[in-house]
């Protein structure tokens, strides 16, 4: 009886934490940048510079640091330059239908671009996306070589989440590698979209989409 009771209320309880959340609480989007609105950086700086070392990404290597400091031993080795990568960031363009995706976005819910890219690097592509709200790290140069890179702040993409979360809004999340999936799972729904098999395989808690259009109607639907 006792048990019923409880479960009663928890029900209860829940269907009306619910209710509550549809009246009142807005919808923030979080999403990651490469690989969801723009091409791998980095990739694309490995096919310009003829340096394949250079095509390791967040879906290759889970440990963002061991992956930085891989990187950054790699542009020293080969001399290459703050300038060198900028000139071929400014040759990137967003994905196909990136932009026309998160201007529809933008028109039905808040959103923020969660990135462990650079604010040195991201620029040139968030002028194409009519500069969104973007939340990355930064680097450390002198006289235009890369010293050192900093954090924002450890684990932003989720910390981001919590922060939303503390301001009362319901969080969606999508993104495509494993520097993702903490944001994905601090959020109300997280979506991996164009996700890798590995990444899909080993985080199949969240949908899988290919597609802006399949996107949107995930959001929409979690909104
Ligand atoms: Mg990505």
């Amino acid at each position: 009886m006792f048990r019923r009771t409880s479960r009663a209320i928890f029900w209860l309880d829940n269907l009306a934490r619910r209710a509550y959340d549809r009246a009142v609480k807005q919808t923030m989007v979080t999403l990651d940048l490469e690989g969801v609105l723009v091409p791998e950086i980095w990739v694309a700086v490995a096919e310009e510079t003829g340096i394949d070392a250079l095509r390791r990404t967040t879906r290759d290597e889970p440990d963002y640091d061991v992956l930085m400091r891989y990187r950054l031993d790699i542009l020293s080795e080969n001399r290459l330059q703050l300038g060198d990568i900028q000139r071929v960031i400014g040759t990137l363009a967003p994905l196909e239908g990136a932009k026309d995706f998160l201007n529809e976005l933008r028109s039905r819910y808040a959103l923020t671009i969660l990135s462990d890219t650079f604010v040195e690097f991201a620029k040139p592509l968030m002028r194409q996306l009519d500069w969104p709200a973007l939340f990355c790290n930064h680097l450390e140069v002198q006289n235009d070589v890369v010293v050192d890179y900093h954090l924002r702040q450890p684990d932003q993409k989720r910390e981001c989440v919590r922060a939303f979360h503390s301001l009362n809004y319901r969080v969606i999340s999508a993104g495509d590698s494993y520097n993702d999936t903490t944001m994905l799972a601090e959020a109300d729904q997280g979506i991996l979209f164009r996700a890798p098999e590995n990444v899909r395989e080993e985080f199949s808690q969240f949908p899988a989409v290919t597609e802006y259009a399949e996107l949107l109607a995930q959001i929409e639907r979690a909104a």
